[in-house]
């Protein structure tokens, strides 16, 4: 939680600038991470990227075998939903 030295308060993340500064003082007291990885610049609707946002730990995140499965498994049952209404 941000927090201003010179006011003395705590701000919520959405009261400050957005620019990350204090509203009364204008000093920047805001720190800007997401999934705990520091950013360098506040994400604004200018600088929003979101693959980079996606990605956990700078690498992109692969399917996991089993969401695969369980699609391929739900293709076959609706398949066999849609063949068993003409049998
Ligand atoms: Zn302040």
């Amino acid at each position: 939680m941000p927090w201003c030295q010179e006011c003395a308060k705590y701000f919520v993340p959405n009261a400050l600038t957005v620019e990350g500064k204090c509203p009364k003082c204008g000093r920047e007291i805001a720190e800007f991470t997401i999934n705990g990885k520091p950013l360098d610049r506040p994400v604004t609707h200018k600088t929003l990227d979101l693959k980079s946002l996606a990605r956990s730990n700078g690498e992109d995140e692969k399917i996991p075998w089993h969401f695969k499965l369980l699609v391929a498994l739900l293709v076959g049952y609706l398949s066999w939903r849609v063949v068993s209404l003409f049998i």
